[in-house]
């Protein structure tokens, strides 16, 4: 089968593609032995023939690329046909930077990511750059291979020392870290369990919460047994007589060890376990209580850059909500877990990815349509959600950055792609519970791999894996960094930015812009926002030197890059 590219607009085609299309030369992949047309048109952009000076093609070009308007320099169209699992070369948008990987979606998630500024790599450029990846664990997702196999990355083996890798899938140990290079990518930050565990998120929000008890009013009050067990026994002594908690192990998942805690129940101080206040109005649907899993992507801590997805996934309990003291050992009534539900005799599994709104388990755009029904603004509860997600990012900045790989060198090394699950009350509020390192991403229903499948493939594109040459790479010096001061940066505007910027400076602003052009619209861009950037900053425990200037460069209308280049 072979995906046909549309061409949009009205296109001379160049000699040189004539030609190749006269003599029909076809090309041999070398991955699947399927024939490759490789035509592209290089299109002159229209103001360079409307006779604009360089200069203001250059600083239009880049209002339009911040603000997504343009696609390109130098738009690159296919002609033909680009046959599956073929390596795309994604070009990149501004100057002076590198081209990545095209993440083709996969067939099950039913949509074609738009190959805009992007060419199929040629039968040399694959053999060069070799693309490999290693996917760790005995029975890694699906998703995940899917997504790596249709961008064409071949899976080399975990235990194989010598092949290099491009982007490694799972946790690394020390050596891997120490050896990364620049080009190489791990999908977890050292430090990730900062905010995947239970009891260290607390310890983590607990703090910002004293110091903005307003702002950090989201996630649960909660006691972690090993210190703050004579407080909670305190506490559960002069509660009111129906009040409830819930008890859960600090570092598992799954709805594993969790119970209900009333005012009568005896607790043991056991160092593994906290206790958390229980939100007992929880919104309901049909009368049934649910959860939300977010998927938010953090692709650097330095600057702090954080995507959520547009799509997730809402688990439902499967019995009717209750607060009765008689119902609060059922698991059906208070988790709202797949792994708990799909036990239950009234699970409704997804059969069709198309029904989204069937079974326990909907797709966020179901529930928005369900709430609007409702006649509540789904918009407005999904900001709210966005609010929550970053404020827990922020406050988990320093500690990651404490455990992270100090060299700058790996800034754009590591990404996460975290769960968040976030209970909505009856005030429509969300509730930070918990973060998942490796949220789950087994498809057990069509709409589950949908879902999935596309998330990781965004996942991978908008990250963004750098071309490699790997038997030319030479670890060279690592790069200096001039000392760099944060009382400077208001200062700097169009006219200065030359020289008071070095070229790192532009590499972080330039790769964050690129970065946002590949998010494609699935993701959006939740930090650094030109519209909320200023919202967040006071919040940061430490300001950093990265995240004002990139809030100084939107400030001061992104018109920066255009020097530089
Ligand atoms: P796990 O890692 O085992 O999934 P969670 O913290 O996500 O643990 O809790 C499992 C489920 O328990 C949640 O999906 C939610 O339905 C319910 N739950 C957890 N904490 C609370 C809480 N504070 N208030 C109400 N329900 C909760």
């Amino acid at each position: 089968m072979r995906q046909k590219l549309q061409l949009k607009g009205d296109i001379s085609l160049s000699q040189s593609v004539i030609q190749r299309r006269n003599s029909n030369q076809r090309q041999k992949s070398p991955i699947q032995g399927r024939r490759l047309f490789l035509s592209h048109v290089i299109q002159t952009p229209l103001s360079q023939q409307y006779g604009q000076t360089q200069q203001q093609q250059q600083q239009q070009q880049q209002q339009q690329i911040i603000q997504g308007r343009s696609h390109s320099q130098s738009n690159v169209v296919f002609q033909e046909e680009v046959p599956q699992k073929w390596p795309i070369i994604q070009l990149p948008f501004l100057k002076n930077t590198e081209p990545t990987i095209f993440f083709q979606y996969p067939p099950v998630c039913e949509d074609k990511r738009p190959m805009v500024n992007a060419r199929p790599m040629t039968e040399e450029e694959v053999k060069k750059y070799q693309l490999t990846c290693k996917v760790l664990g005995s029975a890694p997702y699906k998703c995940v291979l899917t997504s790596f196999d249709w961008a064409g990355f071949k899976r080399i083996d975990e235990d194989d020392e010598d092949e290099e890798w491009n982007v490694q899938w799972g946790i690394g140990n020390k050596t891997t870290l120490r050896n990364m290079n620049r080009y190489q990518k791990i999908n977890h930050f050292p430090g990730c369990w900062n905010m995947g565990r239970k009891d260290l998120l607390w310890i983590n929000l607990s703090k910002f919460k004293r110091k903005y008890p307003k702002e950090y009013n989201f996630i649960p009050n909660t006691y972690l047994l090993q210190y703050d067990y004579d407080r909670f026994l305190m506490a559960q002594e002069s509660a009111q007589k129906d009040t409830l908690w819930i008890k859960k192990p600090c570092a598992d998942s799954r709805g594993r060890g969790i119970t209900m805690i009333s005012k009568k129940s005896k607790v043991k101080k056991d160092k593994n376990f906290l206790i958390m206040d229980y939100i007992y109005n929880p919104h309901l649907i049909n009368g049934y209580k649910y959860d939300l899993r977010v998927y938010v992507l953090i692709s650097c801590f330095d600057p702090l850059r954080v995507y959520m997805y547009k799509d997730g996934l809402v688990r439902f309990a499967t019995q009717k909500y209750s607060t009765n003291s008689k119902d609060l050992t059922k698991r059906y009534i208070h988790l709202t877990n797949f792994a708990v539900n799909k036990l239950s005799p009234n699970f409704v599994k997804n059969q069709n990815s198309q029904k989204d709104d069937e079974g326990s388990k909907w797709s966020h755009q179901a529930y928005r349509k369900k709430l609007d029904e409702l006649g509540i603004n789904s918009r407005e509860l999904f900001m709210r959600i966005k609010d929550v997600v970053l404020k827990t990012c922020i406050a988990t900045e320093p500690f990651m950055l404490d455990s992270n790989a100090k060299s700058q060198e790996h800034r754009n090394g590591y990404f996460e792609l975290y769960g968040f699950d976030v209970l909505i009350d009856e005030n429509l509020k969300p509730w930070v519970l918990e973060v998942n390192v490796s949220p789950s991403l087994n498809s057990s229903s069509p709409l589950d791999k949908k879902i999935k499948t596309s998330l990781i493939s965004d996942v991978l594109h908008l990250v963004g894996v750098p071309l490699w040459d790997k038997n030319n790479y030479k670890i060279g010096s690592p790069p200096k960094y001039n000392q760099r001061n944060i009382k400077e940066i208001s200062n700097i505007n169009t006219s200065n930015c030359l020289n008071k910027l070095s070229q790192n400076d532009f590499n972080m602003l330039i790769h964050t812009v690129e970065e946002v052009k590949r998010k494609g619209k699935n993701f959006s861009c939740i930090f650094p926002n030109p519209k909320t950037i200023h919202l967040y900053m006071d919040l940061f425990e430490f300001p950093r030197y990265n995240n004002k200037l990139i809030e100084r460069f939107y400030q001061d209308r992104c018109n920066w890059l255009s020097r530089f280049n």
